[in-house]
């Protein structure tokens, strides 16, 4: 089977004006996933199973409490308890959690099975295969559409995480000549735009010098949130 490429929503997130495209396609695919946690889908049986064995991460349990639908999120996290309860109460014995994840013998069962569920994320594992090929269909691109080229070139760099995302998946993806010039793009559009954020960073730190107090902000009003963005992939208008 042929796998899926997602050639308009990847060209649409490069369109966008942001620090990041890549951290725009994750939170598309974030955003479609708590729509989907929370939606009529938290009463079929195969997902509530799903949801109450893996649970959720800091981040995304936020994000569906966030989601106002607090009926739903009670009723998931009710029987993801119980079952936490349950494995819980067995371990506690030294026996083994039903659904529980694979352990190491030097670890308790209790401590492996705890790792394992803060680990673990319904969210995360909804979006991973689709994000994966978003990133796979931002190298086709690369590699056949001239203009996808130029706009790469063209967009606000990417933070750490995806530009060595981008970067290492490159050799896999792309061949010969075609890849050298990608990883040299990107670094140029990673490297220059850092420098670019850098700067805006140092001249708001300078407006706080009482020197400066009536110059302009030129670019440096939202530097703080740009700059951990492209540090810690918070999209700049969710820090
Ligand atoms: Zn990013
Ligand atoms: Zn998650």
């Amino acid at each position: 089977m042929k796998e899926q490429l997602y050639t308009i929503p990847v060209n649409d997130e490069f369109d966008k004006d942001c620090e990041c495209p890549v951290c725009e396609m994750y939170r598309s695919l974030q955003n479609a996933a708590v729509d989907f946690t929370m939606g009529p889908s938290y009463m079929e049986d195969d997902i509530r199973m799903e949801t109450n064995r893996v649970g959720f991460c800091d981040k995304h349990v936020k994000l569906l409490y966030q989601n106002q639908n607090r009926l739903g999120l009670a009723l998931i996290l009710q029987t993801h308890t119980e079952q936490v309860i349950k494995n819980a109460e067995k371990l506690a014995k030294g026996g083994r959690a039903a659904g529980g994840f694979f352990r190491k013998r030097e670890t308790s069962g209790v401590k492996a099975y705890m790792d394992g569920l803060d680990a673990s994320c319904y969210i995360c594992n909804r979006m991973a295969n689709t994000f994966e090929r978003y990133l796979v269909t931002v190298f086709y691109l690369y590699d056949t559409d001239e203009a996808f080229r130029r706009k790469f070139a063209a967009c606000k760099g990417f933070c750490n995480r995806h530009y060595a995302l981008l970067y290492e998946m490159a050799n896999s993806r792309l061949s010969g000549k075609m890849c050298e010039e990608f990883l040299s793009v990107l670094n140029n559009v990673y490297l220059e735009n850092l420098k670019r954020v850098r700067d805006d960073l140092e001249w708001f730190v300078d407006k706080f010098d009482h020197t400066h107090v009536n110059d302009p902000w030129k670019n440096s009003r939202d530097a703080l949130q740009r700059t951990i963005q492209k540090l810690n992939s918070i999209p700049a208008d969710e820090v």
